[in-house]
C-alpha cells in the first residue's frame, strides 16, 4: 500500500526534531570510562533463529540464498462464486480450495485467515479504523474432503492453544481473524484435501475511517472487495502455520494458486478484478468487445465503456443479472471491484520479451481528472520495473477507483494516477516474489521505495537521488521508538512507516556506497528471477546478495536489519608530513563502513602521484578508497595516509556521496567550515 499521510508526518517531524549537530563533543567527557576506550566489537555475522535453523537442516534453505534441494511451499486453487447484492452491502459465497499439502508433514489441523472479522468491533486492531462496523465475515458450512464441520466457538483457552485431539472435524475462533479447523483424519504429505466453506460478509462503508482497505464501497453504487473471502493460511518450512494476526496496517503472507472466480452482480454494473475475463461475449455488449480488440494496437487510450453508455445493455451485455467469470493462473489473492457507473478505459504497456498487455482503468464518471495521467504512468512503470527486475508476470493489470486508493493486489491496483507508480511496483514484490509482509514489510514495502526512486528519475531522464540518503539514517538512528527491521512490522509502533517504508532505501544506498548501484541492482535482478513465485525470508536475500556481489556483507547486514546503530564518521585530524598526508578517520557508531574520501588538491603544483586505492574525479580531485576490513581490529580511529605526491592539498571530505548513516556531516570536512 502507499504510506498514509500520517505516517509520512510523523516521518518528517521526526528526522526534522532530531538534533543535526554532533553532540559527540559536548557528551564525550560524561561517557563512563569503558564506553570511551572499549574496543568496537563488531559483529561479523547475522543472527540466525530457531526457524531458518529448521530451514537449512532440512535443506528447504541454504547458504546460498537459492531454495534449496528440499524447498517446498503449498498451493491453494481456489474456485469461487459470489453474489454482491448491493441494496444489503453484501456478498454470499462458495468456494472449494484445492489444498495442495506439498509438504512433508501430514496436516493435522488448517488455519484460515477471515479478514473481514477485523470489521467487528471487538477483534485487535492496529493503527486502522473502519468507519462502520459489521458482523465480520459470517460462515456457515466448512466441509473437508466432503464431510461436514462442526461450527463451533473457541475453544477454551482461545487461539494459540493446541488443536483438541478428539479428532473430530470441526472449525473454531470464527468471529476471528485467524480461525482454526481440527481435522478429523490429517492431510497426509504430498496429498490433497478439498475443503468447501459457504460465507457472507458485509463490506463497510461510511467516512471517517482510517486505514486502507477499512472502507470497501461508496454507498450501494461502488464496491471495492479486498481480503473478501475465506483465505487458507501460509504454511511453510520456517515456522509451520503463520498465526501472525492481521491488525490492519501490517500486510499480507499467501499461498500461491491458481483462481477461477464467478462474481454475480446486477446488469449493467462494470467488474473489474485479478485475472483475465472468461466469457465477455456474456457480459459486454459488441461494441466494448470490438473497442477492447483494438488495445493493445497502439499507447492511444481507448474508451471501452464511455460515461454516456450507463445500464444493462449498454454498459454491459442485457440481463437483471451478469456473472462475470476470471481465471489468474498463478497469483496469490484475488480482488475486485464493481460499481454502477464505471467508465472503463484501456491502454496498453509493452513488455520486454513478451509484447503488449492491457492496462484497463475503471473510474466513476466525476473522477476522470485523477485518472488523466494514470495511463502513461502505468505503462512507465510496467516497462521500467520490467527492465530493472525481470518481465511483468501477469497478463494484465487494473486500476480500480474507489475509497481505497493506494493498495495494491495481484494484477490489481486499488489506485488513481497518484500512487500508480508504487502500487504497479508491488506487481513484483509481494506478488511475484511471495514474501512474508507481515514480519518483513521492508522486503516489500522498502524494496518499492527504492525502485520508486530509480523509475521517477527514469521518467524524469535524471541520475537517481541515491546519494545522502544512507548518511541521513544518522539523524533517526538512536531513537529508542525504532524497532530493526527484522522485528515484526507488526510489532513496530510509531515507526512501522520507518522500519517498513523508508529505511530499506537507506540500507541500500550505503549498499551501492560500497558494491555500486548497478552491482546492488544486478543482484536483486537475479534474486528476483531466483525467487519468483517463491517465498524467500531476509536470510535468502542477505546470502542471495552476499554470494551474487561476491563480498562477505554479513557485517552490513547485521548492523542494518537487527541494530539500530550509525557510522558516525568524522574527519578528527590532518598531518601533512612532507609528501604524505595522513588523515585520523574517526567513527564513533557502532556500523562500521568503508573509509571513502574525496581530496581535492590545489589547482597546479608537483604531479598527482598516483594511488593503487584511488581514481581520480578529474585533473585536481581524488576519490580513495580503504575497505570496511580497517575496522576489524576494534579501533575507532583509522589512520589514512594520502601518498600523492607534494602536489598541497585544499580540501578532503569524508563520505563525499553522503551514503553511510552519520549524525553530522559537518565533522566530515577538512579544514572545517
Ligand atoms: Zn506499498
Amino acid at each position: 500500500m502507499i504510506r498514509s499521510p500520517a505516517l509520512l508526518l510523523s516521518l518528517v517531524v521526526l528526522l526534522q526534531s532530531t538534533p543535526q549537530g554532533g553532540p559527540s563533543a559536548r557528551t564525550e567527557g560524561l561517557q563512563p570510562a569503558a564506553q570511551a576506550t572499549a574496543p568496537r566489537a563488531i559483529r561479523r555475522d547475522v543472527p540466525l533463529t530457531n526457524s531458518i535453523r529448521r530451514a537449512y537442516e532440512a535443506k528447504t534453505r541454504d547458504l546460498s540464498g537459492r531454495p534449496g534441494p528440499s524447498y517446498w511451499q503449498l498451493q491453494t486453487d481456489y474456485t469461487i462464486t459470489a453474489r454482491l447484492d448491493p441494496a444489503t452491502h453484501t456478498i454470499t459465497g462458495e468456494e472449494t480450495i484445492a489444498l495442495r499439502n506439498n509438504s512433508p508433514q501430514e496436516l493435522t489441523q488448517i488455519l484460515l485467515r477471515l479478514d473481514h472479522n477485523i470489521f467487528r468491533g471487538l477483534v485487535p486492531r492496529g493503527g486502522s479504523v473502519p468507519a462502520e462496523n459489521t458482523d465480520g465475515m459470517i460462515v456457515t458450512r466448512i466441509s473437508v474432503d466432503g464431510e461436514a464441520a462442526e461450527l463451533g466457538p473457541a475453544p477454551s483457552g482461545g487461539r494459540g492453544q493446541s488443536p483438541n485431539t478428539g479428532r473430530r472435524l470441526s472449525a473454531s475462533a470464527l468471529d476471528q481473524t485467524l480461525a482454526r479447523i481440527t481435522l478429523s483424519k490429517p492431510v497426509a504429505a504430498k496429498s490433497v484435501a478439498k475443503l468447501e466453506i459457504a460465507w457472507r460478509t458485509k463490506l463497510p462503508g461510511g467516512t471517517g475511517g482510517r486505514g486502507h482497505r477499512m472502507t470497501q464501497r461508496w454507498d450501494d453504487t461502488l464496491f471495492q472487495p479486498t481480503q473478501w473471502f475465506p483465505r487458507v493460511a501460509k504454511y511453510d518450512d520456517l515456522r509451520g502455520w503463520d498465526t501472525s494476526v492481521y491488525l490492519g496496517p501490517a500486510e499480507f503472507y499467501n499461498n500461491f494458486g491458481r483462481f477461477d472466480v464467478k462474481i454475480d452482480v446486477p446488469g449493467g454494473w462494470i467488474v473489474s478484478g485479478t485475472g483475465v475475463l472468461q466469457n465477455p461475449q456474456d457480459v459486454l455488449t459488441a461494441k466494448a468487445r470490438e473497442r477492447l480488440a483494438r488495445v493493445l494496437d497502439s499507447d492511444d487510450e481507448i474508451t471501452i465503456v464511455g460515461a454516456d453508455e450507463a445500464g444493462p445493455g449498454k454498459a454491459t451485455a442485457a440481463g437483471d443479472r451478469l456473472v462475470w467469470h476470471f481465471v489468474a493462473d498463478m497469483v496469490n489473492d484475488f480482488a475486485w471491484a464493481t460499481a454502477k457507473n464505471y467508465v472503463w478505459r484501456a491502454t496498453r504497456a509493452t513488455i520486454p520479451g513478451k509484447g503488449p498487455i492491457p492496462i484497463h482503468m475503471v473510474h466513476l464518471p466525476e473522477r476522470a481528472n485523477m485518472f488523466a495521467k494514470a495511463g502513461p504512468i502505468t505503462r512507465h512503470a510496467l516497462e521500467f520495473y520490467s527492465k530493472l527486475w525481470v518481465p511483468y508476470p501477469f497478463p494484465q493489470l487494473t486500476l480500480q477507483d474507489g475509497p481505497s486508493s493506494g493498495m495494491e493486489y495481484p494484477m490489481v491496483i486499488n489506485s488513481n494516477q497518484g500512487a500508480a507508480d508504487h502500487e504497479a511496483a508491488h506487481q513484483w514484490w509481494p506478488m511475484l516474489v511471495g514474501t512474508n509482509e507481515t514480519w518483513y514489510g521492508w522486503m516489500d514495502e522498502g524494496f518499492d521505495e527504492y525502485m520508486n526512486i530509480l523509475s521517477d528519475a527514469d521518467a524524469e531522464g535524471v541520475p537517481a537521488k541515491l546519494d545522502g540518503l544512507g548518511q541521513s539514517y544518522g539523524r533517526t538512528s538512536g531513537n529508542e521508538e525504532e524497532p530493526p527491521m527484522m522485528w515484526a512490522a507488526n510489532l513496530a509502533g510509531n515507526m512501522y512507516g520507518f522500519q517498513t517504508y523508508s529505511k530499506a532505501p537507506l540500507m541500500l544506498s550505503m549498499l551501492g556506497g560500497i558494491v555500486g548501484d548497478e552491482a546492488v541492482q544486478r543482484a536483486m535482478r537475479e534474486y528476483t528471477k531466483v525467487w519468483s513465485f517463491k517465498h524467500p525470508s531476509p536470510w535468502d536475500y542477505i546470502f542471495f546478495m552476499n554470494n551474487a556481489l561476491g563480498q562477505d556483507l554479513n557485517w552490513f547486514w547485521y548492523y542494518w536489519l537487527w541494530t539500530t546503530e550509525s557510522v558516525h564518521g568524522s574527519i578528527a585530524n590532518v598531518t601533512p608530513a612532507g609528501a604524505r598526508t595522513t588523515v585520523t578517520v574517526r567513527q564513533d557508531g557502532e556500523m562500521p563502513s568503508p573509509v571513502v574520501m574525496k581530496v581535492q588538491f590545489a589547482k597546479t603544483g608537483p604531479a598527482i602521484k598516483p594511488m593503487a586505492n584511488a581514481k581520480m574525479l578529474d585533473d585536481a580531485t581524488a576519490l580513495v578508497t580503504w575497505p570496511v576490513e580497517v575496522w576489524f581490529n576494534g579501533s575507532r580511529t583509522f589512520q589514512a595516509v594520502l601518498d600523492f605526491g607534494a602536489r598541497p592539498i585544499e580540501k578532503i571530505t569524508l563520505d563525499p556521496s553522503g551514503r553511510f548513516p552519520d549524525k553530522n556531516p559537518a565533522d566530515n570536512q577538512w579544514p572545517r567550515k
